[in-house]
């Protein structure tokens, strides 16, 4: 169920939400600005219907308040308000509401409008994963790893923690998709995402780079910790025997292993093509292994 905040200064106008709204979403009632300021530090929130005719804090300044918030920014707001002039209206919309209802209004049409916030909200939020992940496998694609590689790096600087990469890739990909089919050749990467998730640590990002090439970002390992891990996926896709279809296959990886220096690189990506280079060196060095840089 999803959760509405809701806020008026009136008793009775936010028993009438609560009756109308009730059954089907959790309700939080906030008396006033202040209180609903409150609430949303400590509760996850996906709408707020806001009152604008408040004593003290009126829902214009909440609603500012709110958008100023990165934390709350993105919760849609839906003034509800005896006010009808059209300067109101203008600034509800300029500040960052999404939906302006004036009392007294049409039970049917209220709900009506706020089932369709959450849904757009619920629209918005698969896009932004389909954006974000490799269809095929699951895992975070190139786009995010970009995104997410910036904040990580600001974090392991701020906390002064040590940060390292795997680049990852599969030894003679070209070979299994020739001798078995593209096919196949997907269900190999697919197989080896499985594989991977199942050896990551909670804050570990793995990502599908490309093709049948793999990132994993580690917080807080260093170069040490970063090469054992590597050992361990190296070594269970090799032991990992493959029934597909009418075939039975194994494949193996060679992995770059690479530390970031958070103390002189701002971005990842020496890292990465630090990393690289290390993987080159496990290819040319015969495949199936770990390299370091
Ligand atoms: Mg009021």
């Amino acid at each position: 169920m999803e959760t509405i905040l809701v806020v008026d200064d009136t008793k009775t106008n936010l028993n009438i939400l609560i009756e109308l709204l009730g059954d089907s979403y959790d309700i939080i009632a906030a008396i006033s600005g202040e209180m609903a300021l409150e609430i949303i530090e400590e509760e996850k929130v996906d709408l707020i219907l806001l009152d604008i005719m408040m004593p003290c804090m009126d829902g214009f300044e909440v609603c500012a308040k709110l958008k100023n918030n990165p934390k709350t920014k993105d919760i849609p707001i839906i003034f509800i308000t005896a006010k009808i002039d059209e300067e109101s209206i203008e600034k509800a919309y300029d500040i960052g509401g999404s939906d302006y209802v004036t009392k007294p209004f049409k039970p049917k049409e209220l709900q009506a409008r706020v089932k369709r916030e959450l849904e757009l909200i619920k629209l918005q939020n698969e896009l932004q994963l389909l954006a974000s992940t490799d269809p095929m496998t699951n895992l975070y694609n190139r786009r995010y790893f970009t995104k997410i590689s910036e904040h990580i790096m600001d974090l392991a600087i701020r906390k002064d923690e040590s940060l390292s990469v795997l680049m990852l890739d599969i030894d003679k990909f070209k070979s299994i998709n020739d001798t078995y089919g593209h096919q196949i050749g997907d269900e190999v990467i697919i197989s080896l995402a499985n594989e991977l998730q199942e050896h990551q640590r909670k804050s570990d990002i793995v990502c599908r780079f490309g093709g049948e090439e793999f990132v994993i970002l580690l917080p807080n390992t260093l170069l040490d910790g970063a090469q054992i891990l590597a050992q361990k996926m190296r070594q269970s896709v090799e032991e990992n025997i493959l029934k597909i279809k009418d075939y039975t296959l194994s494949f193996t990886v060679s992995i770059g292993v690479a530390q970031i220096d958070i103390k002189t690189e701002k971005n990842i990506e020496k890292a990465l093509n630090r990393a690289d280079k290390a993987l080159y060196k496990a290819k040319n060095n015969g495949r199936n292994q770990v390299c370091i840089s």
